[in-house]
């Protein structure tokens, strides 16, 4: 499988944040996020090909249970259910992170985070937003991922209108536990996590859902590798 890159740091994002993790990002996504942080990671032929003994031997290289499976979008790649089996019988903790948009049945995944993308993520290029709504939402495969995995569901937020949007999705889904909802700064720098952190910190108190935060920001400035 393509990958293009495996890494230690701390889980930035979600309710595992500032947990060490290794990560394993792996490469191509249909989806054209405006604000993506990992554009590197869109082309399916980025990084390297490794087979799923050396990714697990690759992990396995830091003495750390929590690792964390991302992209790109790893829940369109055919090998993922062999690469999640292979880490659980490294007695591995697996979260997959995923916008949503396809379902696999029985992973052994045991944090399904999930990041539904409003539509404050549309590119303003016409042929890129083309291609990104029609993979955009898929709130029926949602509803299969929160019904059949732990999970949690992470919000980007730019401005107080997105929370109309967030209420909708919430609602098209179905059978969500409000306890699992988390609202995030948009976000690429430092400066810009800070200056918008004070309005979700708001959003979340008047509405319940938690504030996720994003440690790779806030600690390296997303620099590459964290
Ligand atoms: S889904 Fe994630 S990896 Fe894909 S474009 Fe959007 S932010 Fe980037």
């Amino acid at each position: 499988m393509r990958i293009t890159e495996i890494f230690y740091s701390l889980q930035g994002e979600g309710f595992l944040a500032g947990v060490p993790s290794v990560f394993v990002r792996l490469a191509g996504c249909p989806l054209r996020c405006q604000w993506c942080d990992t554009k590197y990671a869109w082309d399916e032929t980025a990084g390297a090909e490794y087979s799923i003994s050396e990714t697990v031997r690759a992990v396995r290289q830091w003495p750390c249970k929590f690792v964390v499976i991302t992209g790109g979008e790893p829940m369109i790649k055919p090998d993922l259910p062999q690469l999640v089996r292979e880490l659980k019988t490294a007695e591995k903790h697996i979260t997959i992170e995923t916008t949503g948009i396809t379902f696999i049945q029985d992973l052994a995944c045991d944090l399904m985070s999930i990041s539904p993308k409003l539509s404050n993520s549309t590119p303003t290029d016409p042929a890129l937003a083309a291609i990104h709504e029609e993979s955009r939402l898929n709130t029926a495969v949602m509803r299969q991922l929160v019904d059949n995995y732990d999970y949690q569901l992470k919000f980007v937020v730019d401005s107080q209108k997105d929370l109309e949007e967030v209420n909708r999705i919430l609602k098209k889904i179905g059978n969500v536990n409000l306890e699992k909802v988390m609202l995030m700064p948009q976000a690429v720098t430092r400066d810009e996590l800070l200056a918008k952190s004070p309005m979700v910190a708001e959003m979340c108190k008047r509405t319940g859902f938690a504030f996720c935060q994003r440690l790779q920001v806030l600690l390296w400035n997303n620099e590459r590798g964290t």
